[in-house]
């Protein structure tokens, strides 16, 4: 058969659609300085400019945006001689970070989708290893994952432009991969979490054959990098929605890949306090966000792995061995395993150990043992984490109690520890996790 020429291909593109100005409710006003500053600058310099993926997504929702990504058809090099504030990054494709103070501006240049690929590479065996193709923006914007994420915002001339369903998506309120669902799971993975993420932060039902092959692809996640799987579950669990990604996780059995250890309790214990604890945890976190307080990771990584900790540790006691003994060892296997996994690192593994050693101190109230520990770095984490073993139903309600009455007799340093951001400055390095 004959190939088709080039006008034949371009003709069986499909045409976007185009929203004007006048047709939609994104206005310069609601979009981030800096990032007008890029694509204005872009532009003077002849380049086009466009806002993509969440935050047009974000703001034709009427929310705020998180972050507002770029995309344009300059080369990275040719973005970097237009920015003396940026540079290069990135091992698996180029992109340019534009730093403005604290505040950085993600520039792409627009990619071909090998195949139907996404941003990350090309396609072997199915799964993408590397890309640096660059194309034009009806290359880029098949290598996306869901058509919600896919529509792009022209600074030229403030268009809304949609080649692939997204803006109906949107309003149906409808999770849609791009493209055959099978086929971009296996290009990569990471897309299973994502779709459930997406899900709930944006209150969206997930398209029928988007969510059909989920639950048989479970699996395809142990091939995702455990730094990567870090990143990723960090977004899970720190986006304001824990508790929710938390449970449609569980429903698509995707918790089970990420936290195989905590899942064969919580499966044991189905209806008990221990789930209860891990609710807790994660509305607490979603409340502290909510209310712009921090969150440390360490704290949720001390709530995930609790169970299977106490489990191996009660073990432990039974066959003899000291309590304190038993929790570091319970530890370490907890840990080793756990990592092998998703890479937590080094300063947060740190932290939850030492909340959890903590809950032993803690039970100390004797002589100068409660004062000493008010001291304690941690102090304050152990004590939330106490108060949560007690609306858990553990049998520490009197003890959570006589603590919350020291302190207010003792309430010197105590709110300054809370809010220290103390993870991560250890000066010692350790080689345990
Ligand atoms: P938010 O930043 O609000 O979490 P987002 O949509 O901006 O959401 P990012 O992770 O910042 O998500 O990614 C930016 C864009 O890059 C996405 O909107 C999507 O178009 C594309 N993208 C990101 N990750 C993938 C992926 N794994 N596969 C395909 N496209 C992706
Ligand atoms: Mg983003």
């Amino acid at each position: 058969m004959h190939k088709p020429g080039p006008d034949k291909v371009a003709q069986l593109r499909p045409q976007p659609r185009v929203l004007s100005r006048q047709e939609h409710n994104i206005s310069r006003e609601n979009i981030n300085a800096n990032a007008l500053k890029v694509l204005h600058r872009l532009r003077n310099a002849g380049f086009d400019g466009y806002l993509v993926g969440g935050s047009v997504r974000d703001m034709l929702l009427g929310r705020e945006p998180k972050d507002f990504d770029v995309v344009t058809n300059a080369r990275p090099e040719q973005v970097r001689e237009l920015f003396r504030n940026s540079h290069l990054i990135g091992r698996r494709f180029r992109l340019v970070h534009v730093r403005f103070g604290q505040e950085v501006i993600e520039v792409s240049t627009f990619r071909t989708a090998h195949h139907i690929a996404d941003g990350e590479g090309h396609v072997v065996d199915g799964t993408i290893v590397r890309d640096n193709v660059y194309g034009t923006i009806d290359d880029d914007v098949w290598r996306r994952d869901l058509s919600v994420n896919a529509l792009f915002y022209n600074i030229k001339d403030f268009t809304v432009i949609d080649y692939v369903g997204g803006l109906q998506d949107i309003q149906a309120g409808r999770i849609r991969l791009i493209g055959d669902p099978e086929q971009r799971y296996i290009e990569d993975p990471v897309r299973l979490l994502r779709v459930v993420r997406f899900a709930v932060k944006l209150g969206f039902r997930i398209d029928p054959a988007t969510e059909a092959p989920i639950r048989g692809f479970t699996e395809l996640l142990r091939k995702i990098p455990p730094a990567r799987l870090f990143e990723e579950t960090l977004k899970l669990f720190l986006g304001g929605y824990a508790l929710q990604t938390f449970e449609q996780l569980r429903h698509y059995n995707l918790f089970a890949e990420l936290f195989p250890q905590t899942e064969v309790v919580l499966t044991e214990e189905e209806g008990g306090f221990p789930h209860m604890l891990l609710v807790h945890a994660l509305q607490d976190t979603d409340s502290r966000l909510a209310a712009g307080k921090p969150v440390t990771p360490g704290y949720l990584i001390a709530a995930l792995l609790w169970m299977p900790m106490q489990a191996i540790c009660r073990e432990q006691v039974s066959n003899g061995m000291a309590e304190m003994d038993a929790v570091h060892f319970a530890s370490d296997v907890v840990i080793s395993k756990q990592i092998a996994d998703i890479a937590l690192p080094r300063q947060f593994t740190k932290t939850a150990r030492e909340i959890w050693q903590l809950q032993l101190r803690l039970r100390k109230i004797q002589g100068k043992h409660p004062l000493r520990l008010l001291e304690h770095p941690r102090f304050r984490a152990a004590y939330d984490f106490l108060l949560l073993r007690a609306k858990a139903g553990e049998n520490v309600t009197e003890l959570a109690e006589w603590w919350t009455a020291f302190q207010q007799e003792h309430p010197v340093q105590t709110e300054q520890h809370r809010n220290k951001p103390t993870e991560g400055q250890g000066r010692r390095r350790r080689r345990r996790r």
